[in-house]
């Protein structure tokens, strides 16, 4: 199989059968978003204990790019600090599916669950922290992302 028949077959598994793919019922935070384009919807539901991400969960419906970058970011985020999750950029996402090259229509259905996840990481800040400026960068980057 050449790489692209790889990351194909990746997409095409995580899509019938994503990962941390659920509902978290007493999340810290959650966030909604979608890209009417394409018809996705996801959710992201996260546990933050001492300003760490100890579990993520999305849920909604997606095409397949969508539910596999869904799958990847959730399994990137999970365990890490507030901090790092902030730092992931989208070619953490495209590159573990091979997807950096992806046409610009596609691009939103790709980098949708990272804007959610932005989103939400502002959103518990917003919350919880009084760092108006940091939450603000994070609200911009997440506005910027594509
Ligand atoms: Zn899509």
């Amino acid at each position: 199989m050449s790489g692209a028949d790889i990351y194909h077959e990746m997409i095409v598994d995580y899509s019938r059968n994503p990962i941390n793919y659920g509902k978290i019922e007493n999340h810290d935070v959650t966030f909604h978003d979608s890209n009417p384009l394409c018809g996705d919807s996801i959710d992201i539901d996260m546990k933050i204990d001492d300003d760490k991400v100890t579990d993520i969960k999305f849920h909604g419906k997606g095409c397949a790019i969508c539910m596999a970058c869904s799958s990847v970011l959730t399994e990137i985020t999970k365990g890490k600090s507030i901090e790092d999750a902030r730092k992931i950029e989208k070619n953490d996402v495209l590159g573990e599916l091979g997807l950096e090259h992806l046409q610009a229509v596609r691009i939103k259905c790709a980098l949708l669950s990272l804007k959610v996840l932005k989103s939400a990481l502002y959103t518990y800040l917003g919350n919880n922290m009084d760092e108006a400026q940091d939450r603000d960068k994070l609200k911009e980057e997440a506005s910027n992302l594509y």
